[in-house]
Parts: C-alpha cells; structure tokens; sequence
C-alpha cells in the first residue's frame, strides 16, 4: 500500500510544498512540533536510513541544511532539531525515508522524552570495543 508521503510525491494527497527536485520533496508537517516543522522527503521509497543510498542521503541533508537556514532567517528559530525517526521502534510512522528539521525556541519547553541512561563500571570501553567501526 502506498504511504502518505507516496501520495503527497504523486499528487493524490494535497501537500504545502516548500521545494521540489528530481529526487525529493519538502512539505510542511501537518501536526507540527512548532509551525514551520518541515520534512525533508526522498522520491524514491526507502523504508528506512539504512536503505537509502549515500548520495541521495547526502542530497537530503544538503537540503535540509538549506530548510534549516530558512527557518532561522524567517521564523527566528534559536535552533532546530534536525532527526530522522528510523524503524517503528524509534518511533517511525510512515515507512518512508523523511528527515524532520524542527524549529526550536529558546525556553520552548519542548524535548524528545529521552530519559538518559549510565553505564556500569568499565561498560563503555566494552561498549567501545563492541561498537568501533
Ligand atoms: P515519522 O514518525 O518520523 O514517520 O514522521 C511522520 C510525520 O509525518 C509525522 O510528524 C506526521 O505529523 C507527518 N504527517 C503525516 N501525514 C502527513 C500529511 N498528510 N502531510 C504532512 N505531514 C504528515
């Protein structure tokens, strides 16, 4: 089944549309974190971060840098978060490769609900040794 953003990208789903190329599109997020929230969408249907190729990758974040410049310039945003949900556990609704560039206010109040972790005694040296690429 096609997702939304499939829609959106085929025009059968209307959209507010703040750029467009051959191989993404950048739309305003319609439940937005603060106005202005914009996602930064592939063409192509990549379900996840891993799937997608560096070089359209590489597109995606140059535009989104270009997003994130102008929400500062005509909002005022202090800053942005700039994140890609990846897998449902992540909390990822839509199957389909799309970066959020999320204004940000100082004092705004908002967060991620991330509650932090610590590691044990010696833990993240294994973490190190487990993870180094
Ligand atoms: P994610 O949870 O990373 O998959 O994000 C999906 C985002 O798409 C959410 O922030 C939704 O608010 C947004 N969204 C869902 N449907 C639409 C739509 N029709 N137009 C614009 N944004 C949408």
């Amino acid at each position: 089944m096609a997702t939304v953003f499939e829609m959106i990208i085929n025009g059968d789903i209307p959209s507010t549309k703040l750029y467009e190329d051959e191989s993404l599109l950048v739309i305003l997020d319609i439940n937005p974190v603060a106005k202005g929230h914009s996602l930064v969408i592939s063409k192509t249907v990549y379900p996840n971060f891993t799937d997608c190729p560096v070089d359209v990758l590489a597109h995606m974040m140059e535009v989104a840098q270009k997003v994130d410049l102008q929400l500062r310039g005509k909002l005022g945003c202090d800053g942005t978060n700039i994140m890609i949900n990846n897998g449902p556990a992540s909390g990822q609704e839509i199957p389909h490769l799309h970066i959020h560039v999320i204004p940000r206010y100082k004092d705004d109040g908002q967060s991620f609900g991330f509650t932090k972790t610590k590691y044990d005694d010696g833990e993240i040296a294994q973490y190190g040794d487990l993870l180094r690429l």
